[in-house]
């Protein structure tokens, strides 16, 4: 499956962690047109490369090893494995945005198909207005 090219608001997509604990079903807002990397000071050191997904556009099939981290003023939340330790997703307070998921754990799509890979301004995010912890 070439999702490169793919527009707009995507079929159900499954999604795993590596061993497989986690499991979600997404759609993906416009494809991996939203598919970025970010130089936040957390996810420079994930280095996960991430997608968008709209509230309700999310479902989590098997969670049972999901954990969640926060950090700086926990406006967002990070969640990953606890067993692999893989990020999966996280929920972001913006409208029409309120997913990221990891691109790496879409089914049928390579990474290496999004190239050039984006860049988002996470050092300087401010969603909230409040002062961003980076
Ligand atoms: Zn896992």
């Amino acid at each position: 499956m070439k999702m490169g090219r793919l527009m707009g608001r995507s079929d159900d997509i499954k999604l795993t962690c590596h061993c497989g604990g986690v499991e979600l079903r997404v759609r993906l807002v416009d494809g991996l047109a939203t598919a970025k990397r970010c130089d936040c000071s957390f996810c420079r050191r994930r280095g996960a490369m991430s997608a968008d997904v709209k509230a309700g556009d999310l479902e989590v099939v098997r969670g049972d090893t999901l954990r969640t981290y926060q950090f700086g003023r926990k406006a967002e939340e990070h969640h990953f494995c606890g067993v692999c330790g893989v990020y999966t997703h996280h929920r972001r307070p913006v409208a029409g945005m309120e997913f990221g998921v990891n691109v790496g754990g879409l089914e049928g799509v390579n990474p290496r198909d999004v190239d050039p890979v984006p860049w988002m301004d996470g050092v300087n995010w401010n969603p909230e207005g409040t002062d961003a912890v980076s």
